[in-house]
């Protein structure tokens, strides 16, 4: 592993992150932010990530959970993700999103992972953390060997010929879902990201995961006040139940009156590319009956355009199921 300085700036660690050579601030710059690096640290052992300079942005004063005066909350970009869970708003009004977290890695990671880390986890695609496989989103340009090697665990929405990596976070499904917005500050001042612009679809460029610019620090995340009367939770389906990453997901805030549906918020995990929101399941759910055969067909139409793998066609039915029961969940009476 290469050597590397730690800067720990008392203002502005964004210019200083503008300084960095590359294209962006998070994805092969010399210049890094470092939060939880539960992330980034484990990559920089690997020689995935290798920068010059860390900025530690943990002594911000970013690490506060509050509610917001229309009734939404704003969570900041060093929360630890076992704060953000654990947090009496987060649990009474965004259960689906208490329950993402919960559901991901250990107590220890989610002790030191952080709001923005979390934002920013890069895949867990095996060739992408080998630096002697070839890797479009590592080295663009080399290929990509999970084509036609080992993506059991990948995407089938999403991906492009050029890669196939699911995005791997739990949390930023129930981001999707909860319609949260992403603020960042940087060169150009401040501005706001609605979640589902955030990533970007691999494309011919899947090197470049975010629409984040060079310098841009995340500062915090709001999420809109709860929709009146909604029931949220997030189911996670993986190999073990613990230390493990999700092959479907789904996140689910749903709003019923008299047996139908008023308002349904959807998105899905391990099948995407990016945390994917199904504007098509929700569309297959507004102003219907709240029964198994309208979940099958929210659940159809969230999978249409799905593209499987040599090795994850089983992913297809997996991810309707894992919708079919998350909505079953959450409709059923309290
Ligand atoms: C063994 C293991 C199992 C795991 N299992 C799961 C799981 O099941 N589900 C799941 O969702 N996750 C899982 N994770 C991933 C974990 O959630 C992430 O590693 C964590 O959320 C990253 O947060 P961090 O603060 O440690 O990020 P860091 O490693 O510090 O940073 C990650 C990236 O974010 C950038 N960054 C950090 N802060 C900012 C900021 N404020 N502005 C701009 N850029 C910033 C960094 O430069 C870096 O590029 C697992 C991780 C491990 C190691
Ligand atoms: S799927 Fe993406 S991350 Fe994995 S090898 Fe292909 S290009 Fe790399």
């Amino acid at each position: 592993m290469k050597t590397f300085q730690i800067t720990r700036p008392k203002d502005n660690p964004q210019a200083i992150a503008a300084a960095g050579k590359s294209k962006t601030a998070q994805q092969g710059a010399d210049i890094r932010f470092i939060a939880g690096g539960t992330t980034l640290i484990d990559l920089m052992k690997l020689n995935v990530e290798q920068p010059q300079n860390l900025v530690d942005v943990n002594r911000l004063p970013l690490d506060k959970v509050e509610a917001t005066p229309d009734g939404g909350l704003t969570i900041g970009a060093t929360v630890r993700n076992s704060e953000l869970a654990w947090h009496p708003l987060v649990r009474k009004n965004y259960t689906v999103l208490s329950e993402a977290v919960l559901s991901g890695a250990t107590v220890q990671i989610r002790n030191m992972a952080t709001t923005a880390g979390n934002l920013l986890q890069r895949t867990r695609c095996m060739y992408f953390r080998s630096t002697d496989m070839p890797c479009n989103k590592r080295d663009p340009g080399s290929g990509c060997a999970a084509i036609t090697g080992s993506n059991r665990g990948l995407a089938i929405l999403g991906t492009s010929e050029h890669c196939i990596a699911t995005n791997p976070s739990d949390m930023n499904v129930a981001m999707a879902a909860l319609e949260a917005t992403v603020h960042v500050r940087g060169a150009k001042g401040e501005r706001g990201i609605p979640i589902g612009d955030f990533h970007l679809l691999p494309g011919n460029t899947p090197q470049r995961e975010t629409v984040l610019e060079p310098g841009d620090l995340i500062t915090h995340v709001t999420l809109p006040p709860p929709a009146p009367g909604n029931r949220s939770l997030y189911l996670k389906l993986r190999d073990r139940m613990s230390y493990e990453f999700a092959l479907a997901s789904a996140a689910v805030v749903i709003t019923t009156a008299n047996g139908k549906i008023t308002r349904a918020r959807i998105a899905m995990g391990g099948v995407g590319t990016k945390p994917w929101r199904s504007t098509e399941a929700e569309a297959e759910l507004a102003d219907q009956p709240a029964t198994e055969a309208t979940f099958r067909k929210a659940a159809d139409a969230a999978l249409r355009d799905a593209k499987p793998q040599s090795q994850n066609g089983f992913k297809v039915e997996l991810a309707k199921r894992c919708l079919v029961h998350a909505l079953k969940l959450a409709t059923q009476p309290a």
